[in-house]
């Protein structure tokens, strides 16, 4: 058993839907655990700035159905400077922090592994909407944004039918198609752009025509961002088809709202495991799911893994349906 009494809580990096209802299971958990909680507002900046509150029960009520963190999350890049780390770390044991629990994406986690290795016990919960963290199934917010992004996609798609318009339709994901591919799945969708698999504008072009040429009333193409710029596509399409052609950027929509309930069991499942992990001694280790149980791995490890290959059957798959 550890010699743990106060724990920290922080959301780091993009918000996504699920970091609250993950917050929530780490509070209560750990107060049923008989541990002090307490919340760093906006990321390793509020660690570094020791802007640290005493958290209860009653902290975290209706939280659960809300998007984003009540915490506040931010980007702070000084947290890559060793100096700016170890006087975080100071900050913690002067307040008699003994464990941090990071909820954030990869960028987060690197912080995170860093803390570890400072001494410091320290376990990551992976709150993305992207899903492209190596170590585990699904990240917290990635079911929610789909559905937000799918629920666009499938709107977009009446107004081209009724128009006959081809549709260019960026979504997030960072470097990983995941969100991409399961949108062109769930959309039935005429072509799709992801990084893990290799694609022309000429061979993206030609299939669009070609099913234009043989009575389709629209087209649309779902494009994971970092892939190319959406506008100009959708202007070259156009140039070539003849068919009016708008390029649409979903952007952070698709980061906010209420999550899911598959989030709100993930994250709560999630944050619940952390203080378990804490309670076993664990630290610099991460929390995934991988065909529905919950698993850990050390953190070092998930950062430098490539990411699962998982969704390019469900890319392969929106090919043959499309
Ligand atoms: P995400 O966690 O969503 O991937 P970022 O990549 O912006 O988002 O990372 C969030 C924060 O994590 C950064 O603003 C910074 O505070 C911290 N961070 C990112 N990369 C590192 C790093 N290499 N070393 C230490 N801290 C980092």
């Amino acid at each position: 058993m550890s010699s743990i009494h106060k724990i920290g809580v922080l959301t780091s990096g993009g918000d996504s839907p699920g970091m609250n209802a993950a917050i929530r299971a780490i509070v209560r958990t750990g107060l049923d655990c008989g541990f002090e909680m307490y919340g760093i507002h906006d990321g390793y900046a509020g660690l570094h700035s020791n802007d640290i509150v005493k958290l209860s029960r009653h902290s975290v009520s209706d939280l659960l159905n809300r998007g984003g963190t009540f915490l506040g999350t931010a980007r702070f890049p000084e947290f890559k400077d060793p100096k700016v780390r170890q006087e975080s770390v100071d900050v913690m044991k002067k307040i008699g922090l003994d464990a941090l629990v990071v909820i954030g994406g990869d960028g987060s986690y690197m912080g995170a592994k860093f803390i570890s290795e400072l001494g410091f016990p320290c376990i990551g919960l992976p709150g993305t909407i992207d899903n492209d963290i190596a170590g585990t199934d699904s990240t917290i917010g990635f079911d929610t944004a789909l559905n937000t992004a799918v629920s666009c996609i499938d709107k977009l798609r009446d107004t081209c039918s009724s128009h006959k318009r081809i549709s260019v339709c960026e979504v997030m994901g960072h470097h990983c198609g995941d969100l991409a591919a399961c949108c062109a799945v769930a959309c039935g969708v005429e072509a799709v752009l992801v990084p893990e698999v290799p694609w022309t504008k000429d061979e993206v072009y030609a299939s669009i025509k070609n099913g234009i040429d043989s009575g389709k009333r629209h087209a649309i193409i779902v494009v994971c961002e970092n892939q190319t710029d959406v506008y100009q596509m959708a202007k070259e399409l156009e140039a070539l088809i003849g068919l009016e052609t708008r390029a649409t950027v979903l952007g952070h929509i698709q980061r906010g709202g209420t999550p899911s309930a598959y989030d709100r069991v993930l994250a709560s499942r999630m944050g619940a495991y952390a203080i378990e992990l804490l309670r076993k001694g664990e630290s610099g280790r991460c929390i995934g799911v991988k065909n529905g149980e919950l698993v850990h791995e050390d953190i070092v490890e998930c950062i430098t893994k490539n990411k699962h290959a998982f969704m390019k059957s469900t890319y392969d798959l929106a090919q043959v349906l499309r």
